[in-house]
């Protein structure tokens, strides 16, 4: 676990926080700055009191065009409070977005490409 405040990896686990539903936080203390954090800290979930399922999945159905009352109606939220969640997302949306393929993707695009030419190298 990566301290979010000096990104040090000198992080020990600091016992647990249990939360309202019954799911147990980890907390950590980082050795370099001393600072505690949790796994949530400095994302974009980070102080949110809406599970982090249910905010993906409003702002899923909003990128699919829902409109934001109506995504709040689903939700049972405020359509304020879907509008806040994008706000959050829209800024830290790099932090969020979880590792792209791409580079995979790419990797197998190199190979053939490599191939193709080593092909057109030989001398035949
Ligand atoms: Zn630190």
């Amino acid at each position: 676990m990566k301290c979010p405040h000096c990104q040090s990896n000198k992080t020990v686990k600091n016992g647990k926080a249990r939360l309202k539903d019954q799911r147990q936080r980890q907390n950590y203390l980082c050795r370099s700055c001393g600072k505690r954090f949790n796994e949530r800290t400095n994302t974009p979930m980070a102080r949110l009191r809406t599970p982090p399922e249910i905010v993906s999945a409003a702002l899923s159905v909003r990128s699919e065009g829902l409109g934001i009352r109506a995504t709040g109606r689903s939700f049972e939220k405020a359509h304020t409070t879907i509008i806040g969640w994008e706000e959050r997302f829209a800024q830290q949306v790099e932090k969020w977005s979880p590792p792209a393929p791409v580079e995979a993707e790419i990797t197998v695009e190199g190979d053939e490409v490599y191939t193709r030419v080593g092909k057109n190298l030989s001398p035949q």
